[in-house]
């Protein structure tokens, strides 16, 4: 940047882009610049190697000015009229991210699918922390670990914890790192942002927010169900039967409350129990899930859910 004046401490400094504006109101530009009080400072996103022909084409549209900052400096965000500095094109992102909560599914998932990078989306509902903590005791490659803060739905948790459109904001968010999206969902579990429609339709609809244009290559979006051949009784027989480590497991945690043990009270909780005791795995609860209001829910619920699950509730609670 050349200063031809300093400025004095009463001058008011306006600080003009001369693409964005100049150039269209030299006017204006000219107004400001005859009051004495002002300091009219010009900028440009062209760079520095054509700063002569830049000062020819302001004497020649006669913009008068008091100094000429040229070449845009670097930041993360840009506020003008319109962009009219150099970006580098998106290109495609050929790597394979998980969805992973340090819950037991995605952990699963993160040792049989084995994805290029890992994502937790901190939205800062209410068990984030304890996710957090979680995943930072779990034995996975940290260094592929990727916690993203950009989007906060702390003010969309329901008391049950459900998060309505939470799938959809994270398949975006993982959308930014990679073009295969891992999600962990289960055999059964075909309802809403769980379902076949949802994994199309989220395909179809990022490959088309990137497709090509002049800020992006295009990039072809894949969602993936790496685990839903199982349930989650028969995904962790799978785990174990390809050697995976029980205490590692156990390290897992799946409870929507904030407890610092599993509450044994919440329906994560109650799947987990099933599942693990299926396994022939014990945990400790805080209330022991066989005598958990929330089984009251699952009878009612019970006739929505498909043959296998049925079986495997019959199994545990012998209903
Ligand atoms: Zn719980």
């Amino acid at each position: 940047m050349v200063m031809e004046h300093s400025v004095s401490n009463k001058m008011l400094v306006f600080c003009i882009d001369i693409d964005g504006t100049a150039i269209q109101f030299p006017g204006e530009v000219r107004k400001l610049y005859e009051n004495p009080d002002h300091f009219i400072l010009l900028y440009t996103a062209r760079s520095e190697s054509i700063r002569s022909t830049t000062i020819k084409e302001l004497f020649d549209r006669d913009i008068p000015y008091h100094a000429l900052a040229m070449g845009k400096p670097r930041a993360d965000f840009y506020i003008d009229d319109k962009n009219i500095y150099e970006e580098e094109l998106e290109s495609p992102k050929p790597k394979k991210i998980l969805l992973f909560s340090g819950g037991l599914d995605s952990y699963i998932a993160y040792k049989l699918w084995k994805p290029d990078l890992l994502l937790y989306c901190q939205l800062n509902h209410r068990y984030c922390r304890q996710e957090l903590e979680t995943i930072s005791k779990l034995n996975i490659d940290h260094s592929t670990l990727i916690i993203d803060k950009k989007v906060s739905l702390y003010s969309e948790e329901r008391l049950d914890a459900i998060i309505p459109l939470r799938n959809l904001f994270l398949v975006s968010i993982a959308s930014r790192y990679a073009d295969t999206i891992g999600m962990g969902v289960l055999s059964g579990e075909v309802n809403g942002d769980k379902g076949e429609d949802f994994r199309s339709l989220s395909e179809q609809l990022l490959s088309v927010c990137y497709s090509n244009s002049y800020w992006c290559e295009g990039r072809k979006i894949n969602l993936v169900y790496p685990i839903n051949n199982y349930t989650k009784a028969e995904l962790i027989n799978e785990y174990l039967l390809n050697g995976f480590s029980i205490p590692e497991l156990l390290a897992t945690r799946s409870c929507y409350s904030t407890s610092a043990i599993p509450c044994g009270q919440c329906s994560a909780c109650v799947k987990r129990f099933i599942a693990m005791t299926i396994n022939g795995i014990q945990e400790h609860y805080e209330v022991d899930p066989r005598i958990s209001p929330i089984i009251q829910e699952f009878k009612k619920r019970f006739n929505t859910y498909d043959d296998k699950r049925k079986k495997e509730i019959e199994y545990v609670f012998g209903w």
